[in-house]
């Protein structure tokens, strides 16, 4: 279960949050339990998250190590921040910020060379759901993407199915709507990957997932988890969900 914080909180209301939401998630063994906060805030989360079962993911990178990249994070340096984990490919990065497959093959790629585990986010917009092309545009997000990693790279990540028409709408794919897009994804990978690699992938859902929708998209063996974004700014909400 996985938190994306956006452009939200400051390092304060960071360490506000883990205090009110690490109580309620102590019990929660079932799944682990990421929060991917903006960078600034990542110190201030990997500190208030210590000693629970909590990891602090970031929200993108750059690819190169260093260099003179003005404004862009290194895996390295969210390694050594104390992230484990980060976000590639989040639709909000491909619509607002040119983000397009190739780039996330590369900073998939350093993410793993800077031993994270990423989160590779792939989703169709309404219009193409519409026009009946959701599953050729997981195909090209796949093939032009994630099917460039060798077998134990892909083996080390993590794909969210996001369709962008539910991001931060309030509209949630129907829970079958998920698992058919989930379906999709585990096929392609089983035909670039193996069966092994098909069945043992993990994806998740994101799209307005909240506390009232979430034990539904759950129930589908085909979901793994959740990538939560607008119900994860609040412990409450976040820790319903983790505890669906
Ligand atoms: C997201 O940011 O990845 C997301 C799914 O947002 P929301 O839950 O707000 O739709």
């Amino acid at each position: 279960m996985a938190g994306n914080w956006k452009m939200y909180k400051t390092p304060a209301e960071t360490k506000a949050f883990f205090e009110k939401f690490l109580p309620l998630v102590s019990g929660a063994s079932h799944c682990e339990i990421v929060i991917n906060p903006p960078f600034v805030n990542i110190a201030a989360a990997v500190d208030a998250a210590k000693g629970s079962r909590v990891e602090i993911g970031g929200q993108n990178l750059y690819w190169a190590k260093e260099g003179a990249f003005t404004g862009e994070i290194s895996g390295p340096m969210l390694k050594a921040s104390g992230a484990e984990w980060v976000i590639i490919g989040h639709s909000e990065r491909r619509q607002y910020f040119g983000e397009t497959d190739e780039t996330v093959l590369k900073r998939t790629v350093a993410a793993l060379e800077a031993d994270l585990k990423p989160i590779v986010c792939v989703g169709e917009m309404l219009a193409e759901r519409e026009a009946g092309e959701t599953e050729a545009v997981l195909r090209t997000q796949f093939d032009g993407g994630i099917a460039g990693l060798s077998p134990e790279q892909f083996a080390k990540i993590v794909i969210a199915y996001e369709p962008v028409w539910a991001i931060g709408t309030g509209k949630t794919a129907t829970p079958e709507m998920a698992a058919d897009a989930h379906r999709v994804l585990r096929s392609l990978v089983t035909a670039k990957f193996g069966a092994d690699a098909g069945a043992a992938v993990r994806i998740l859902y994101g799209g307005s997932v909240k506390p009232d929708n979430v034990k539904g998209l759950m129930a589908q063996p085909e979901i793994d988890g959740a990538l939560v974004g607008g119900a994860s700014l609040d412990p409450g909400s976040f820790a319903s969900i983790v505890n669906f």
